[in-house]
This record gives structure tokens, C-alpha cells and sequence, in this order.
């Protein structure tokens, strides 16, 4: 049983809507277990593409499956809210990304662990903070990754999710 982290973020359509839901079918799918949720945030577009806010949270929970059995079973979630992988950083119904597995370094094609860019978003970091205070990346806490970075545009909305 590993401890894994994930970050979710949509700014199509009723994106925080979509991530409602996405939460209740983890809920009901039983396919990670011990799950918590980050309260939801309203998230600046970064990267410079024109487009909606984002809504971003993060999950932790306990799961039985491989690294890439858990990143398939993110992917097929993503297909089922039709993610189009079009632009780079640009509008997406739904991404889910693996922050962590348990501290695991992992560089596969298809998966890099933990999550490249994880310490460098605000985003990511915050809603994760919430839930998993004493988290390390790469061995540091979230709090000093945090310190590093802007993260003015990321505002937590007190009556979603
Ligand atoms: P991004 O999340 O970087 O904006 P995508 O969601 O389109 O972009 O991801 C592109 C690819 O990143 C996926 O097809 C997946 O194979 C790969 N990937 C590598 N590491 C991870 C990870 N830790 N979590 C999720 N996807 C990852
Ligand atoms: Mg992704």
C-alpha cells in the first residue's frame, strides 16, 4: 500500500463542477482508498496563453496500484471528461497529474516521478499543503518549495467542493 498525491485542475466548461465529480467517482470507484481533499482554488492561468481560470485541487489517498496502473487509471478518468491534449499549457476539461508515490523517484517515458514540475506551481503545492502539512518533495517540505515561488495568483474559494 503506497501513499500517493494527486493534483487536479480544469478550467473548461463548469470546471469546478467537473471536479466534483471527478472526486465522487473516486469516492465510489474504490480504486485508491483513504482519500482527502484540498478545499477547491480559483488559480490564475500561467504560461501565457489566453484562457479561464483554473480550478485546481489535490488528493491524497492510499493506493494498491502500480505507478503505471495508477497513472492509467488517471488518464482513463481524463478521457472520460474528453481532455484534448491540444496546447501546451492551454485549456483542458481535466488534468490529473501524479505529484508523488510514496517519495519514489521514477523516470519512464510515459511517467517521471515525483512530478517534474510539481514544486514550481504554486497551484499544486497549496491545496496539497492543506492536506499532506508534512509532505516532502526531493526533501524538502511544501512550505520551502512554496517560499520560493509566486503564488498570489491562487486563491482558495471558501464555499466549493
Ligand atoms: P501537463 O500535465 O504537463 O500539462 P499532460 O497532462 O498532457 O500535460 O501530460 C503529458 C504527459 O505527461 C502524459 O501523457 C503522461 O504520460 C506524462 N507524465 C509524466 N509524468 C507524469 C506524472 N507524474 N503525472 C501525470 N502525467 C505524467
Ligand atoms: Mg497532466
Amino acid at each position: 500500500m503506497k501513499r500517493v498525491s494527486l493534483s487536479l485542475g480544469a478550467n473548461v466548461g463548469d470546471a469546478a463542477e467537473t471536479l466534483r465529480n471527478v472526486v465522487s467517482e473516486l469516492f465510489v470507484e474504490e480504486k485508491i482508498f483513504d482519500i482527502q481533499v484540498s478545499a477547491m482554488y480559483e488559480t490564475l492561468p500561467v504560461g501565457g496563453v489566453e484562457q479561464p481560470n483554473f480550478y485546481n485541487i489535490a488528493i491524497t489517498a492510499m493506493s494498491e496500484l502500480e505507478p503505471l496502473e495508477l497513472l492509467d487509471y488517471v488518464q482513463e478518468i481524463e478521457a472520460r471528461y474528453g481532455r484534448e491534449r491540444t496546447t501546451h499549457w492551454g485549456p483542458r476539461t481535466l488534468d490529473i497529474d501524479i505529484v508523488d508515490i510514496d517519495g519514489m523517484t521514477l523516470t519512464t517515458s510515459r511517467l517521471t516521478l515525483p512530478h517534474p514540475e510539481a514544486t514550481k506551481r504554486a497551484f499544486v503545492l497549496i491545496p496539497l499543503l492543506e492536506i499532506a502539512p508534512k509532505m516532502n518533495i526531493a526533501g524538502r517540505s511544501l512550505k520551502e518549495w512554496l517560499s520560493d515561488i509566486e503564488s498570489s495568483g491562487v486563491t482558495k474559494l471558501e464555499d466549493e467542493m
